[in-house]
């Protein structure tokens, strides 16, 4: 191709591009008194403009995979973030971008999350849970709450061993895969469990609040350790706890 068939060609590219802006918004129904409403095409609603493109992430894990040992070990920290965790985030972004979901940001797509298929639902559970998982736990934990949380805990349960009981009962209870959860609900503590990887923050969760303590109750947390044994799991997990993490959380 010489200089001048290039540069005719690409006159070309350049017009047809720009008319192609016009017809596109002629075709949406924008300025065409043919077309009832602000319907799409094919009579569909379009998404509601306004939000850039919504991108979640995960968090950069804030110690070393075998920090939690002897709790958890590194092995199974590792799978679980750089797989488990990564291929929620991976998933739940293409999910987002595959189906037009314009919402403005993270806590409005989940509890509204009821509107979407289940594999938003699932993805987006998947990355705001275990973003939250990697914060409530720290390198030898941080020993008993104190403070506001200590005295949460003891309003709300009568003690601090009583709260763990009630909640090690919440993780042994959900059958299957799932979470259990410590939530603020109008200012009141309360422990639950949802399944998958739903959370309190969902408008399709039966229990919900606001999210202080999570425990991931897969078999994938735990499995290669513990196999069967989830009650040694937690048991062991209490020693791990960021009771700091907690109260920055408390309202
Ligand atoms: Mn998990």
């Amino acid at each position: 191709m010489d200089r001048k068939q290039f540069l005719s060609r690409s006159l070309k590219v350049t017009v047809g591009t720009f008319l192609a802006g016009p017809i596109l918004a002629t075709t949406t129904g924008c300025g065409d008194p043919d077309t009832p409403g602000n319907s799409g095409p094919d009579g569909s609603t379009p998404p509601e403009p306004g939000f850039p493109p919504l991108v979640l992430t995960q968090v950069e894990m804030p110690y070393a995979y075998t920090a939690l040992e002897p709790s958890i070990d590194g092995m199974t920290m590792e799978i679980h973030y750089t797989k488990h965790h990564a291929g929620y985030v991976k998933k739940a972004n293409a999910a987002i971008g595959d189906e037009g979901v314009s919402v403005a940001n993270e806590l409005d797509l989940m509890g509204d999350i009821g509107k979407y298929s289940a594999t938003v639902r699932n993805n987006v559970g998947g990355t705001w849970n275990h973003n939250l998982f990697w914060e409530v736990m720290a390198p030898g934990g941080t020993g008993m709450p104190d403070g506001k949380v200590l005295d949460a805990l003891n309003a709300g349960f009568g003690s601090f061993d009583k709260f763990k009981e009630v909640f090690a009962e919440a993780s042994m209870k959900r059958f299957g895969s799932g979470w259990a959860w410590l939530v603020e609900q109008d200012g009141k503590l309360a422990i639950g469990s949802t399944p998958n990887q739903d959370n309190p923050l969902m408008d399709v969760s039966e229990f919900k609040g606001k999210p202080l303590l999570a425990l991931d109750v897969w078999e994938h947390a735990y499995y290669l350790k513990y196999q069967n044994k989830r009650d040694e799991y937690v048991a062991n997990w209490w020693k791990v706890v960021n009771w700091d993490a907690v109260a920055k959380r408390l309202g």
